[in-house]
């Protein structure tokens, strides 16, 4: 068995093994970061390990799945450059850190400013004065986790992407970077390894949340969906408008009214579309619900099946 590569596949485990080795990692930062192939001595030498036998040692392990051997030197493999791509998203001097911090943006319930954290891997967004649109975060964990007063939900953000900006430009890079996450999750893939992902509705019937959080479901949404990885260890979640984020009906709705579904110059108007619609759920068993999105006086209704696919769209205008 050979993979597009023409290595033989790793087991996580093997994986590891090469892994869990500085010197290995140097090789494979190394040879990330040259612009051409190196012969076993110059890398030896980037690297910074003067026994050549030991540094051979090491060498092997990585050639193969991750590291190729041509005439010319040794180059990195497409594992080899994941790997070097998910250590330098985290690598950072120091675990980066952004406490409670107010940004240039109001909340969409109240007006009222918002702050933004940076935790694990995340921007999380609280609202400074109403109880925010959830009562608990999904996705994170398996199940539903307690949260502050006033949280507005979580964007994801790699450790790398706090730096160099200011708390503002985090927020809205996170913002891009958690679309283009939902855009993955809605088109049916993972959005960390590309495996399809599985989906679970989470309708609320006597949802009454009235601008606030529903006691019932405590979500601001009456329909909330959680995304889970077939292959990977990732979960993700929230309102059901993540599922119809790449709905073409929705990105023409969007388009048309000179709002950019992602990179907005004001993300706020697209938060307002995403955030500020009307939810009708016809039954449960089986699921079908009408999600109407408006902007202005022009509106636009997805009516969405058991199999969560948009089965109508409608415009009014
Ligand atoms: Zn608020
Ligand atoms: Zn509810
Ligand atoms: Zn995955």
């Amino acid at each position: 068995m050979s993979d597009a590569d023409g290595s033989d596949a790793l087991s996580p485990d093997e994986a590891f093994a090469v892994l869990g080795d500085e010197t290995r990692l140097g090789i494979l930062r190394t040879l990330g970061e040259a612009t051409e192939p190196l012969p076993f001595s110059a890398l030896r030498e980037r690297v910074g390990v003067r026994d050549s036998g030991q540094f051979n040692y090491h060498l092997e392990k990585v050639v193969g799945h991750f590291v190729e051997k041509t005439e010319a030197g040794y180059v990195l493999r497409r594992a080899g450059r994941r790997v070097v791509e998910a250590v330098l998203s985290g690598a950072v001097t120091g675990t980066p850190e952004l406490e409670r911090t107010r940004i240039d943006r109001s909340c969409g319930n109240c007006g009222a400013p918002v702050e933004i954290r940076w935790r694990s891997g995340s921007v999380e967004l609280f609202c400074t004065e109403c109880a925010g649109r959830y009562g608990q975060s999904y996705g994170a964990n398996k199940r539903p986790e307690a949260v502050e007063r006033g949280y507005l939900g979580r964007m994801p953000l790699p450790p790398a992407g706090l730096g160099k900006r200011t708390p503002t430009e985090a927020a809205r890079a996170a913002w891009t970077w958690a679309h283009l996450e939902m855009f993955a999750m809605a088109s049916g893939l993972c959005p960390r390894c590309s495996a399809t992902v599985e989906y679970e509705v989470f309708p609320c019937e006597d949802h009454d949340a009235d601008g606030g959080v529903c006691e019932r479901c405590e979500s601001a949404n009456a329909v909330n969906l959680g995304v889970d990885c077939t292959n990977c260890l990732f979960r993700g979640g929230g309102a059901f408008v993540i599922k119809l984020v790449s709905d073409p009906h929705l990105l023409a709705f969007l388009t048309d009214h000179g709002l950019d579904p992602i990179v907005p110059s004001d993300p706020h108007r697209v938060d307002r579309v995403h955030t500020e619609y009307e939810e009708t759920i016809h039954s449960t068993e089986p699921f079908r619900a009408e999600f109407t999105f408006a902007v202005g006086e022009d509106s636009l209704t997805l009516t969405v099946d058991d199999d969560l696919a948009v089965v109508d769209a409608e415009r009014d205008r």
